[in-house]
């Protein structure tokens, strides 16, 4: 029981007006921590890589308001971008337009604001409450989870499914998991960061293969012949080029020297192939790869949360050894609830998945026709390259002006020399929405010397 004096104490101290005041850590040791971070910080600063945030005062969708017009440097790694424009409102800059189209979100179904899917998260919500307090096995499994397990496994058509509180951890966790170090590993140089770390976190032998280089694959896998067991990492879709995983070649390989496939399908899941189900369906290998991460918090309702889906040995194998499961909380009903209306839509009819890749169609030929060059083929991720970082971000920045929100990557993020603004589209853009985005493109193009 905590009351009498000392109840009376905190709740005293808690209205006294000096919540929320920050009190720095006294001592010689936390002055030193800070001289070292503030060295660090001013580091990244002058190295050009400094990401900053942009607030949204509405929901995620294709038409946003962002807060305080978003001042200060835009976007992703490598854009050194001046200052925005003055804000002159709380919420919203007069000096950008009053709507901005939001070209940079992984929302390519537009289900994070789809009325049945928030519709779905108030009644999780309001049904099995906010959270379970626990981690899976202890305390902190509901039926909203096993059932949502379930509709993963059917909708990948596997046996089974783990869930995850964000496909960080599911890479972070199948790895260590799974292989020993009589195994080996073969990851595509440019893999996801959470791939690449959830390998480091394992004791398998590590191979890493050129960018979709076949040719090199097989050369590693005649070498990785020698251990145990031979896992081959590939993401479906690659995020920053928009091109996908020749998965046909990499399975055919895979069968030559008995190797496993295991895709990450963040950027797949929802809307590749015929029904959706991703970069194993697009090109035919749904029963030739193992293993499948992807995650709830881009087309599959935006919310938050990853997954594993596989065989269910290997699944309850997870369940038992994998550590970001073991030792995290479980996923909130409320995210439980968005993922699950998802699937539903989704395998009710793939007319969102269609619209979505008219929708790209449209926007590559129209770009292309421009004069621009877009990487990749038929995918949402849509990079347009520009070659230089600092067109990148002014054209990045320009857009802006013109009520278009898109981001600039440069190096490190991408190779020297290949700078992009990526560009990333919904099936709730509309038709003029794409072709705002088109005309404000070439009109900065030209502005920027990137189009004649
Ligand atoms: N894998 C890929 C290819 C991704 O793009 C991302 C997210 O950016 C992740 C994994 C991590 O997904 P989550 O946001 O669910 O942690």
């Amino acid at each position: 029981m905590w009351r009498g004096a000392a109840a009376a104490r905190l709740l005293r101290g808690r209205g006294s007006g000096n919540a929320g005041t920050p009190r720095p850590a006294s001592g010689a040791a936390a002055a030193q921590l800070r001289q070292r971070l503030e060295r660090e910080l001013d580091e990244i600063r002058g190295a050009g890589t400094w990401k900053s945030e942009r607030i949204i005062a509405s929901r995620q969708g294709p038409h946003l308001r962002l807060a305080g017009g978003g001042a200060g440097a835009c976007g992703a790694a490598g854009n050194a971008l001046p200052r925005l424009l003055p804000v002159r409102s709380p919420c919203f800059s007069l000096s950008l337009p009053a709507g901005i189209i939001n070209f940079c979100a992984n929302n390519y179904l537009g289900l994070s604001s789809h009325p049945e899917v928030i519709r779905a998260a108030v009644e999780a919500l309001e049904k099995f409450g906010a959270g379970l307090s626990s981690v899976r096995f202890i305390c902190g499994t509901q039926s909203i989870h096993k059932d949502l397990e379930e509709k993963i496994a059917r909708f990948h058509q596997r046996e089974d499914a783990i869930l995850y509180a964000s496909c960080f951890d599911a890479n972070a966790g199948i790895f260590e998991a799974l292989l020993t170090p009589e195994d080996a590993v073969l990851s595509d140089e440019l893999n996801h960061a959470s791939i690449i770390d959830g390998i480091r976190l394992c004791k398998a032998n590590k191979y890493r293969y050129k960018h979709m280089d076949m040719q090199d694959l097989e050369a590693k896998l005649q070498d990785a012949q020698k251990h145990r067991m031979r896992l081959v990492a590939t993401d479906g879709a690659f995020s920053m080029d928009g091109d996908i995983a020749p998965l046909k070649e990499i399975c055919q390989l895979a069968h030559k020297y008995n190797a496993l496939v295991f895709i990450d399908e963040c950027h797949a899941t929802g809307f590749l192939g015929p029904n959706g189900r991703g970069t194993d369906e697009l090109l035919g290998v749904m029963d030739k790869v193992t293993i499948i991460n992807s995650t709830l918090g881009k087309a599959l309702g935006g919310a938050a949360g990853g997954y594993t889906t596989g065989p269910k040995p290997l699944i309850d194998l997870l369940r038992q050894r994998s550590r970001p499961y073991l030792f995290s909380n479980s996923l909130p009903p409320a995210v439980v609830g968005c993922a699950s209306k998802a699937l539903d839509l989704l395998m009710e009819s793939n007319a969102i998945a269609q619209s979505m890749a008219a929708k790209t169609q449209r926007f590559r030929s129209k770009m292309t026709a421009a004069g621009f060059t877009i990487s990749g083929k038929d995918h949402p991720i849509c990079p347009v390259m520009l070659g230089d970082a600092r067109l990148a971000a002014v054209m990045a920045e320009d857009m802006l002006n013109r009520g278009i929100y898109v981001i600039g990557f440069s190096y490190p993020v991408v190779p020297k020399g290949k700078a992009r603004i990526r560009v990333q589209i919904s099936a709730v853009h509309s038709d003029e929405d794409i072709d705002r985005c088109v005309e404000a493109f070439t009109e900065v193009g030209r502005k920027h010397g990137a189009l004649p």
